[in-house]
């Protein structure tokens, strides 16, 4: 591992009991990505894709590390589930993650015709699974998401919240702007 790139995260990661496999459980395995995403200098996001009662990808932010602008959490974690399954059509599988999908995610998981998307923080600046846009409700699409907000959403906006802070990315106000007016 590289030092120069490494960052110590405060937040210690968490270990479900493995025996309920809710929502909880997968966005658990989420922010704990996300803290993998921290310690190694990333805004700390992390998406996990449940299928069968299974992860079958689980991925961090790796914008910085990788100069890819598209080394979104869920980017990655699609490309991982499609390759587990063998299919690119996700149909069964649900997407966790840590905070609402931005325009090209959210289009992401579309093409990737989940069943679900489940998210913790609303992102009213960049979100398009209802956040600034919906994409989902886009009437000439013929596959739609079900959509579940709000899961561990204060622990992953905790997470958020301090790694900003520390790292001072725009100050702490740029973070405010992704919650929600509600
Ligand atoms: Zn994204």
């Amino acid at each position: 591992m590289n030092g120069d790139s490494s960052s110590t995260c405060p937040f210690p990661k968490r270990y479900p009991s493995q025996l309920l496999r809710d929502d909880t459980f997968f966005m658990t395995l989420a922010y704990n990505q996300a803290i993998d995403a921290w310690r190694r200098n990333e805004v700390p996001i992390g998406a996990v894709i449940e299928y069968g009662g299974e992860p079958v990808g689980a991925a961090h932010n790796e914008v910085e590390s990788t100069g890819d602008p598209t080394a979104h959490a869920e980017m990655l974690a699609i490309t991982q589930a499609a390759r587990a399954l063998g299919d690119w059509r996700l149909n069964g599988a649900t997407l966790y993650v840590t905070k609402e999908p931005c325009p090209m995610c959210s289009g992401a998981a579309l093409m990737s015709r989940f069943t679900r998307v489940v998210y913790a923080v609303p992102d009213a600046k960049m979100g398009c699974l209802g956040g600034v846009a919906d994409l989902n409700g886009i009437a000439s699409l013929n596959h739609h998401l079900t959509v579940t907000r709000g899961v561990l959403e204060d622990d992953c906006l905790e997470l958020l919240r301090a790694f900003f802070r520390e790292k001072r990315l725009g100050g702490p106000s740029a973070v405010d702007e992704m919650e929600s007016p509600d």
